[in-house]
């Protein structure tokens, strides 16, 4: 564990969510409660996870929410619990309550449309097979590819996307192991946005992430929450403490349950 914004003190951040009655716990998913693998799909949470998202979803002083930037639908099935937290899905585009309500945002006509002809544009490259297509974005794989296959697909989807953007709408953003093309008014940092607008400026709140996505919400929880960043290795980040997972991370959990 290490504090990198040293106006934040981990021990008065505990403190204060043991005085209050409530405190909000926001999690991504890929890479920060679960380790990344050449299968997607086989993204399951680390040894340890499930059991303390269990007591912290239970929990009445906890508010479990995860934001990924997966499908809700492709996300459910790695969690693997039978009672869910609230989830954010596509970036925060779709909104799953606890209740079994369900929201997606809905998107303008340039962006169905620009998504169309980006998956059309994929499979005339002979993309489609890393190109995976979600309700507001279409995302190019490449984990574990050989470097010039990886090289070769960031320099097609950079030469169509960048180049010749085919709407403001639109934009090209860089995650782990990949480029997503998706709809710019979505974001992470619109997703931390709302959340704090329902809760209460005194509530403590967390933000633990890994990728660059995670930054924009890091950005959006500037002065109202702890910044955590979830990764092997550090990098340059907003966070305001950086953790190593999946040992760090089960410590936070634990010093989470223990403070509520
Ligand atoms: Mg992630």
């Amino acid at each position: 564990m290490q504090v990198l914004n040293n106006s934040q003190n981990l021990d008065s951040f505990f403190n204060s969510l043991a005085d209050q009655t409530s405190g909000v716990l926001l999690l991504d998913y890929d890479g920060t409660l679960a380790p990344f693998q050449l299968e997607r799909d086989a993204a399951v949470p680390y040894s340890g996870v499930r059991e303390r998202l269990v007591k912290l979803i239970e929990s009445p002083r906890t508010r479990v929410i995860i934001i990924s930037g997966r499908w809700t639908r492709d996300l459910v099935p790695l969690i693997g619990l039978e009672q869910l937290p609230e989830i954010w899905g596509c970036h925060g585009a779709e909104r799953m309550g606890t209740d079994g309500s369900y929201e997606i945002a809905s998107l303008p006509e340039e962006v169905v449309e620009g998504l169309v002809n980006a998956e059309d544009w994929a499979r005339a490259e002979g993309l489609e097979k890393y190109c995976e297509r979600k309700p507001i974005s279409v995302a190019f794989h490449w984990r574990g590819l050989p470097d010039n296959v990886s090289g070769d697909i960031a320099t097609k989807v950079r030469g169509r996307f960048v180049n010749a953007p085919m709407t403001p709408s639109l934009v090209l953003k860089e995650f782990d192991g990949g480029l997503e093309l998706k709809y710019a008014d979505i974001t992470k940092a619109r997703a931390v946005s709302n959340i704090l607008e329902e809760v209460s400026p005194e509530t403590p709140i967390a933000y633990l992430g890994d990728d660059l996505t995670d930054e924009d919400a890091f950005r959006a929880l500037d002065g109202h929450g702890l910044r955590v960043l979830v990764r092997p290795k550090l990098r340059d980040t907003a966070a305001d403490v950086w953790l190593q997972p999946p040992g760090e991370l089960l410590e936070f959990l634990d010093r989470w349950l223990d403070a509520t």
